[in-house]
C-alpha cells in the first residue's frame, strides 16, 4: 500500500510510527534524555549532522519524531520540527528566516500572543513588523514589502474576527518578491485546510488546540512544505557555510527540507525549546481523531450558529459557514469540508446581558481556551479585553457584546438546549 495515497483519515491514525516485528503498536513514550552508542565515531557524526538518528531529547527524540512525520504528512509537507508551545513554533518559525535589521509583512488579523511576539519581543530583537489589513489588495501587499523582507505572514482562519486568509493572493505577491508565506493554520487543521495546497511555503501550528484536542498539552509544530528557492541570494544564513557546524550549507546538506533542518539546529538547539515526549504522546494520541472531530465540531459550530442567527435574544452571529458571513465564499474555496468549531455572537441587552449569558451557561464553561472537545465561552470584553476602553474595543474588533463560543463535540441538542435557557435569562 502507498502510503502518499492514504486519505487524511488513514493517515491521521496511520503514519508516522511503523512498528518493528514485535515492537509496540503503538508510539511508544520514549522517556530518555539521551542514547546509546557503541563508539565515538558514530556520536561525532551525530553531532556533525553527517548522519540522522538520536543523541540528545534537546534536538530529537523518537516520540516527538513519530508525531513530526505524521504532522508533516497530513499537510502534504516535506518535514516538520515540533516545539514547545505554538507561540515557539511562530517565532522560530520568523527568526529561521529574518535576523536583526529584516522585515516581516504580516496580515493584521492575527492571535493576541502573536501580535504581542511580533511587536513587542522580536521588535526589540530587531525584527521589524508591518501589520497590514488582511483584505488588502495585491498592490497594496506588494506596497507594504522592502528590499529587507524575508516573509510574508497570515493566520488561516484568524479569532476574533473569524477572517478567512486569502492564502493564493498573499501567496502569489510573496513568491514575486521571493519570499516565503507562512501560515498559523491552527484553527482549520489540515484536516480542513492545507494552505500548502495554494501557496504557503510554511505551515505553523499551535497543536495545544484541535491537534491535541483534548485540553491536555501545550505544543507547538512547524511544516515544511519543501521546493522554497532559498539560494535565491535573499537567505544568505540557508545558503553559505554554517561555522556551527563545520561550514555545512543548508540548501546543499540538506537539499530537500533545509528550512526545518536549519530551525532545529540552530533554533531549537540554542534556545532549548522542543516538545517534550509525553506531550507529544498525548498529542499524537489526539490527531488519530482529528477527522472525526473536526467533522463533528464544524457541523456542532455550523448548527448552534443557525440556531443563534434565529434566536430572538441575539442580534448577531459571525461563522464563516454561514451564507450571512462575509467570508462564506472563501471559507467554502479554502475549507470545503468544514470551517472549524468557532463562532461569535453578540446579545441584545450589550455588555451586561452578555455577563448573564455566560454566568447561566450550565455545559459551556468560561475558559481562556478554545477548540477541545468540550465547548466553552470567552466574554472579551469583561475578560481577556477588559482594560480596553470601548474604543479601543471596536479597533480591537471586540464589540462590547462579543462573546466567543469554541463549541465542542458534546451532542448538538444539549449544546443548543444551554444557549437557549442562557439566552432567556438574559
Ligand atoms: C493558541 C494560539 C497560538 C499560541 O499557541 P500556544 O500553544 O498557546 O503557545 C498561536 N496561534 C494561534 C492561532 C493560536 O490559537
Amino acid at each position: 500500500m502507498d502510503q502518499k495515497n492514504w486519505k487524511m483519515e488513514t493517515k491521521a491514525v496511520q503514519s508516522g510510527y511503523v512498528p518493528e516485528n514485535g515492537g509496540p503498536r503503538i508510539v511508544p513514550i520514549v522517556q530518555s534524555t539521551t542514547y546509546k552508542y557503541n563508539d565515538a565515531q558514530s556520536v561525532a557524526d551525530l553531532f556533525d549532522l553527517k548522519t540522522s538518528g538520536f543523541f540528545y531529547t534537546r534536538l530529537a527524540n523518537p516520540t516527538v519524531d513519530a508525531l513530526e512525520k505524521k504532522i508533516a504528512d497530513l499537510e502534504g509537507g516535506v518535514a516538520a520540527v515540533a516545539v514547545n508551545a505554538g507561540q515557539t513554533a511562530n517565532a522560530h518559525a520568523v527568526q529561521n528566516v529574518a535576523r536583526c535589521g529584516d522585515h516581516i509583512v504580516a496580515a493584521a488579523s492575527l492571535y493576541g500572543g502573536t501580535v504581542s511576539l511580533f511587536s513587542n519581543t522580536l521588535k526589540k530583537a530587531g525584527i521589524e513588523f508591518t501589520f497590514i489589513d488582511p483584505e488588502s489588495s495585491e498592490e497594496e501587499i506588494q506596497a507594504a514589502i522592502r528590499p529587507n523582507t524575508k516573509a510574508v505572514f497570515g493566520e488561516m482562519l484568524a479569532n476574533p474576527a473569524l477572517i478567512v486568509l486569502d492564502v493564493e493572493k498573499f501567496a502569489k505577491v510573496a513568491h514575486r518578491n521571493g519570499i516565503p508565506l507562512i501560515v498559523d493554520n491552527t484553527f482549520p487543521t489540515p484536516f480542513l485546510c492545507r494552505p500548502f495546497e495554494f501557496g504557503a511555503d510554511i505551515v505553523t501550528h499551535s497543536t495545544t488546540k484541535y491537534l491535541d484536542g483534548h485540553a491536555t498539552s501545550v505544543g507547538g509544530i512547524v511544516v515544511e512544505k519543501g521546493g522554497f528557492d532559498w539560494a535565491n541570494g535573499k537567505f544568505p544564513e540557508f545558503s553559505e557555510p554554517d561555522e556551527s557546524y563545520h561550514g555545512l550549507i543548508y540548501t546543499k546538506n540538506f537539499a530537500s527540507c533545509p528550512f526545518s533542518v536549519k530551525l532545529r539546529a540552530q533554533w531549537v538547539r540554542d534556545m532549548g525549546t522542543p516538545m517534550m515526549p509525553f506531550n507529544a504522546f498525548l498529542t499524537n494520541l489526539g490527531v488519530e481523531t482529528l477527522a472525526l472531530r473536526m467533522e463533528r465540531h464544524s457541523s456542532n459550530a455550523l448548527n448552534l450558529a443557525r440556531f443563534l442567527e434565529k434566536h430572538p435574544k441575539v442580534s448577531w452571529v459571525n461563522y464563516p459557514g454561514l451564507e450571512s458571513s462575509p467570508m462564506h465564499k472563501r471559507a467554502l474555496k479554502y475549507m470545503p469540508k468544514g470551517q472549524s468549531g468557532v463562532l461569535c455572537f453578540g446579545v441584545k441587552g450589550g455588555k451586561e446581558a452578555g455577563e448573564i449569558v455566560m454566568n447561566s451557561l450550565k455545559l459551556a464553561a468560561i475558559v481562556v481556551h478554545v477548540a477541545d472537545a468540550r465547548t466553552s465561552v470567552l466574554h472579551p470584553a469583561s475578560m481577556t479585553h477588559r482594560q480596553l476602553s470601548e474604543e479601543e474595543l471596536k479597533a480591537a474588533g471586540v464589540s462590547p457584546d462579543l462573546i466567543r463560543v469554541s463549541v465542542g463535540i458534546e451532542h448538538i441538542d444539549d449544546i443548543m438546549e444551554d444557549f437557549d435557557q442562557a439566552l432567556n435569562k438574559a
